[in-house]
């Protein structure tokens, strides 16, 4: 058979690839998008992202309806109908991977299911079900993404071992739930199975919860975690699992000292490993680097003048809208535009209940790379809207070079923080000074507030809160 030819072939549908090739269409090149899966939109949308946050609003509605209490209105105990959940759930995704279908289809971007394996630097052969393609490319874009990784050691085949893929179906509410992980993936799941009613104990080999966050973020989110959850234990490594019944006899690690337990259902949550195998790369000169992840430049272009790489699979911040900006960056290289990836601005953001969101240099990484800043913070409780929410749990705070006063990071705690973080990201994007965000007049009462107070704030003049006003200043 012909091959057939394209300008761009994208390999992998999720939020890296589909808005690589919608972006490359709308640019006027002939492209054509490989997905294995039946449904476009990748892990984010099918087994992510929308999934997991889909079952995040259903924990949130229950505690929502818990703390009512705190206002004089009490309801009922819920009844969870694990099979309407679930059905809600998929309703959403399938609405959605249909749209990406759709939109496909509108702008002219070939689908073709099944999945792509380079022969050489100019062809992908695409395995269908109705047999074998052959595509002859200008430009491929890598975006193959990552899988949930599982240590040999709890890799059992039972499927009473989880991964988030698994746990986000949901099959049903264990009564004791091992979450081995504090990373985000652990938290938001372990949140949702603690409100869903399990006795949920997770465990962590580092001594915090979400490393990555800054120590001031993660401790409204411990705090929750210390109430919800039966037991958060830092430190502590699981060594061995092993099938006990319809249970699972875990072997747990904390100082060299080993004990067992026995739970109805673990969630391993240690990571993600790229799907950089069985891809036929040696056929091509792109490179990977120790962890399998493909080595790019900052244009998105691997060591193959012909394939760019962009999302999990390039490696750094894993996060779904860093895939799609790295998806712009390529296309846009691709059509000849200088465009590139240093520089910019990833915000993240973990749905735990309080959210965390933090963009630009944390205080902590300022701290490990020795460079001077200055932090300034307003806690919600006193912001009349956190209030309002009976949420005072919260805490907004800057990090600001000192010379310049320009904004470097933006870190959030709270309630709606993920929503509220876009902010401090286009701040830092503009080059905005703490200056810009006081003058900024924010609506009264909202959160958003708490963004202008800590800028207010580090002038030594926020309207709630009171500081000695800073020497330089008087
Ligand atoms: P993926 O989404 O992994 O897509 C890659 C696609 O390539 C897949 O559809 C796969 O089937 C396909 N593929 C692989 N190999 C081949 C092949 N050989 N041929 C054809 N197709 C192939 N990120 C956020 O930003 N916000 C969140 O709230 C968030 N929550 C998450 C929750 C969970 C539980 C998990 C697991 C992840 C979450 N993420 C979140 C991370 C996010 O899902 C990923 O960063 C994002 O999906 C990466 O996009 P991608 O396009 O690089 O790859």
């Amino acid at each position: 058979m012909q091959p057939t030819q394209t300008q761009i072939v994208v390999v992998g549908a999720g939020p890296g690839g589909y808005a690589a090739a919608f972006y490359a269409a709308d640019l006027g090149k002939k492209v054509i998008l490989i997905e294995r899966d039946k449904r476009l939109g990748g892990v984010c949308l099918n087994r992510g992202c929308i999934p997991s946050k889909a079952l995040l609003h259903a924990a949130h509605t229950i505690t929502a309806a818990r703390e009512a209490e705190h206002h004089g209105i009490t309801f009922a105990s819920p009844s969870i109908d694990v099979t309407r959940l679930r059905t809600w759930k998929e309703g959403i995704i399938t609405k959605l991977s249909g749209g990406i279908a759709q939109l496909a289809k509108m702008r002219g971007v070939q689908v073709i299911s099944g999945r792509g394996y380079f022969e050489d630097s100019k062809t992908l052969r695409v395995e269908t079900e109705q047999g074998q393609q052959f595509i002859n490319y200008e430009q491929a874009i890598i975006s193959v993404g990552s899988k949930s990784a599982m240590p040999k050691a709890f890799d059992l085949g039972n499927p009473r071992i989880m991964t988030s893929r698994e746990a986000l179906e949901v099959e049903d509410i264990p009564e004791n739930l091992l979450v081995v992980g504090g990373g985000y993936i652990g938290m938001e799941l372990g949140t949702v199975y603690a409100t869903l009613g399990s006795k949920v104990v997770l465990v962590e080999a580092l001594d915090t919860i979400l490393a990555g966050a800054d120590p001031d973020l993660a401790r409204p989110v411990m705090n929750y975690a210390k109430r919800a959850f039966k037991e958060v234990r830092l430190r502590a490594k699981v060594s061995k699992m092993a099938t006990s019944g319809k249970q699972i006899k875990v072997e747990f690690d904390v100082n060299g000292t080993k004990t067992e337990e026995l739970y109805d259902r673990v969630l391993v949550a240690v990571g993600r490993t790229p799907n950089s195998a069985d891809l036929g790369l040696e056929n091509t000169k792109v490179t990977l680097d120790d962890k399998g992840f493909i080595k790019v430049n900052e244009k998105q272009q691997t060591d193959d003048p012909a394939i760019y790489a962009i999302g999990d699979i390039v490696g750094g911040v894993m996060l779904a809208h860093k895939a799609s900006k790295e998806a712009r960056i390529a296309v846009e290289v691709i059509t000849g535009e200088n465009s590139s990836f240093s520089g910019v601005t990833i915000p993240a953001v973990v749905f735990t209940d309080p959210e965390v969101a933090w963009c630009g240099l944390t205080e902590a990484e300022a701290k490990a790379r020795n460079i001077e800043v200055k932090v300034s913070k307003f806690p919600w409780g006193a912001s009349g809207r956190a209030l309002t929410f009976d949420r005072p749990d919260g805490l907004t705070k800057l990090v600001v070079e000192p010379e310049t006063e320009r904004l470097l990071g933006v870190g959030l705690v709270g309630f709606g923080a993920g929503e509220l973080i876009s902010e401090g990201a286009f701040a830092i994007e503009m080059g905005a000074t703490v200056m810009d965000l006081a003058l900024t007049v924010h609506p009264h009462p909202t959160l958003s507030e708490t963004l202008m107070e800590a800028a207010e704030a580090f002038y030594g003049h926020a309207t709630h809160t009171f500081s000695k006003k800073r020497e330089d200043r008087q």
